[in-house]
């Protein structure tokens, strides 16, 4: 057998994101995030990807790379042969969500630039009804959370705060003293007492909450479908829900799911999961991690398919190497680029 060419070429960088403030969730703390920034080339056009990690999901920079620099991409001569030609790339390693996604993100930018259109025009969608993003808000000292509402007030149409710390309380009448902006609240897995987290979510319910995400942990079905029986508020799974196949223990269970690119291995199966989440009457959500504006940028392209959206993620890196879409108004939309709408800042991927 003759050993012929990739017609493609992929490039991998690490890069490490440095975030504004200091992420506190129920679970975890951090000041950074690992990334990896991926690009695509094939017959002269560059698609960019990437895999944001944060490292309680798993995932390293090192694991990611050596994934996708291991993906035989030379049998796929045809470039719109997505569907065999994500389903090899899921096939070849188990997990690794996020890798999986960069190389979505990566094809995806590349089809559409190779078509000259952006995303949500080749899905047929209206990025003017798009919704607005929240903001998120870690764990902090309440007077920190105070803060960060004032100064965030007017540019936002929700904040998003993440529970399940032990001043939960203090810190949402804290920021409720600066702002009367809507909120969501997140709360990682990090109640326990299922009458517990219903006293809580009664309470939230009288501050102007518009949903409770993950409050218990995932493993506690019956508990969460009891406080999804009970709650006043949608209860929404998030760690509760990565992938598609996911999607059958939702119904019952929860109110609705939060969809990511960096759990759902990107772009396709994302799309899948917010339509087939509608179609069950669940609620959605399209979220993020912190990630740069490449990964923002595709998310936005499915975003008039979500009911909320909370893609902040780049809002919240200091040293962002894409530029994407930008806040208008309280929304991030897709731009008119092609492909997915990003383009690095420089070149990232010399040498
Ligand atoms: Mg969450």
């Amino acid at each position: 057998m003759t050993h012929r060419p990739s017609p493609w070429q992929l490039a991998v960088v690490p890069y490490t994101l440095e975030l504004r403030q200091r992420f506190t969730l129920a679970n975890s703390s951090r000041t950074t995030t690992p990334t990896l920034l991926v690009a695509l080339r094939r017959d002269g056009i560059c698609g960019y990807g990437e895999a944001a990690m944060p490292p309680y999901l798993g995932e390293t920079q090192a694991g990611a790379a050596a994934f996708l620099t291991s993906l035989d991409l030379r049998s796929f001569d045809d470039p719109f042969a997505t569907a065999a030609l994500l389903a090899a790339v899921d096939r070849h390693a188990p997990g690794q969500p996020a890798a999986k996604a960069a190389f979505d993100l990566a094809l995806h930018d590349w089809l559409g630039k190779r078509l000259g259109q952006p995303w949500h025009r080749l899905l047929g969608l209206d990025r003017a009804t798009t919704p607005p993003t929240s903001y998120t808000i870690g764990i902090h000292p309440p007077d920190v959370a105070r803060e960060l509402a004032a100064a965030m007030h007017g540019r936002f149409r929700s904040f998003k705060i993440k529970l399940g710390g032990p001043t939960d309380r203090a810190m949402v009448e804290a920021i409720r003293a600066a702002t009367d902006t809507p909120l969501r609240v997140d709360v990682n897995q990090g109640w326990i007492d299922r009458e517990a987290a219903l006293r809580e979510v009664e309470w939230l319910a009288a501050r102007g909450v518009q949903f409770v995400e993950q409050p218990m942990p995932k493993e506690r079905l019956d508990d969460l479908a009891w406080l999804t029986r009970h709650s006043p508020l949608p209860i929404l799974a998030d760690e509760g829900c990565q992938r598609l196949a996911d999607l059958r223990r939702i119904p019952g269970v929860y109110h609705g799911i939060v969809v990511k690119l960096m759990k759902a291995t990107g772009l396709r199966e994302a799309r899948t999961m917010l339509e087939t989440a509608r179609a069950l009457g669940l609620s959605t959500m399209l979220g993020c991690m912190t990630e740069t504006s490449c990964a923002i940028a595709a998310a936005t392209q499915l975003a008039p398919l979500a009911d909320w959206v909370d893609l902040d993620g780049a809002l919240l890196v200091a040293n962002d190497p894409f530029v994407g879409p930008v806040l208008q108004d309280g929304v991030v939309a897709a731009t008119d680029g092609p492909g997915i709408g990003a383009a690095p800042v420089a070149d990232l991927f010399a040498g």
